[in-house]
C-alpha cells in the first residue's frame, strides 16, 4: 500500500518545522463527535486505515462516557487484531542524541545546552551490542535523534552493524529504529538493511 500523506497548511518537507499550532487548535475547535461521526471513525480505524488529523480531532472531543467507552472497546480490539495477545519488550540503544527540533518534553531538544552530545562511534556501538547480548536481549531499539546526520544511509549503516554482532549468547534477532520521519526512498533504504 502506497503510503499518500494529508495535505495541511505547512508542507511537509523533511528536517523542516511542519506543525501549525493554529491548524491543530482550528480542528480541535470545530470538531463534532456526533455518534454517527464517532462510529464512522472507529469503523475506519478498525479496518486499519490511517485517521486525518480532523478524525483524530474528532476523537479527542468525544467526551460523552459511551464514546469513551466505544473509543476504548475498539483501541483494544485493534490492538488485538495487530498484535494478538502478547506482549513483546525490547531494550533501547541510544546511537546518538543530535537534534534539531526542540520539543518541550526531550532531552535531546535543541534548546539544551546542558547535555552532552554524543554519537556512538562503529566500536562503540558494537561494544554496547556486545554488553546487551551478553545479558540475553535478542530484540533492540536504535534511538536517534532528529539531526542531517542520521540519514537513512547512517541508519542503514548502523543497524547492519547491529546485526552482524555476534556474541555467545547469539545475536540481535529484531532492529526497530524510534528515528526523524523518512521518505519512502529511506523507508527502502531502511527496510533493505533488515529493519
Ligand atoms: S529527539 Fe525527537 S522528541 Fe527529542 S527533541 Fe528531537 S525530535 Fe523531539
Amino acid at each position: 500500500m502506497k503510503f499518500t500523506p494529508e495535505q495541511y497548511v505547512i508542507a511537509d518537507e523533511a528536517q523542516k518545522p511542519y506543525i501549525d499550532t493554529e491548524e491543530i487548535w482550528s480542528f480541535l475547535n470545530n470538531a463534532k463527535p456526533t455518534k454517527e461521526r464517532v462510529e464512522e471513525i472507529i469503523n475506519k480505524s478498525l479496518n486499519k486505515n490511517r485517521l486525518n488529523m480532523e478524525e483524530v480531532a474528532t476523537l479527542i472531543q468525544a467526551d460523552e462516557p459511551y464514546q469513551i467507552e466505544m473509543i476504548k472497546n475498539a483501541a483494544k480490539q485493534l490492538k488485538e487484531k495487530v498484535y494478538g495477545k502478547r506482549i513483546v519488550l525490547f531494550a533501547p540503544l541510544y546511537v546518538g542524541n543530535l537534534c534539531m527540533n526542540n520539543c518541550e518534553y526531550c532531552g535531546f531538544k535543541s534548546s539544551n545546552k546542558e547535555t552532552v552530545r554524543k554519537t556512538l562511534t562503529k566500536e562503540e556501538l558494537i561494544s554496547s551490542v556486545e554488553a546487551l547480548e551478553e545479558n540475553g536481549h535478542k530484540r533492540l531499539i536504535l534511538v536517534y535523534g532528529e539531526h542531517k546526520k542520521y540519514s537513512p544511509e547512517y541508519i542503514a549503516e548502523t543497524v547492519k552493524t547491529v546485526y552482524g554482532v555476534k556474541t555467545k549468547n547469539g545475536e540481535i534477532r529484531r532492529v526497530n529504529i524510534n528515528a526523524a520521519p523518512l521518505s519512502i526512498e529511506g523507508f527502502k533504504t531502511v527496510k533493505e538493511a533488515g529493519i
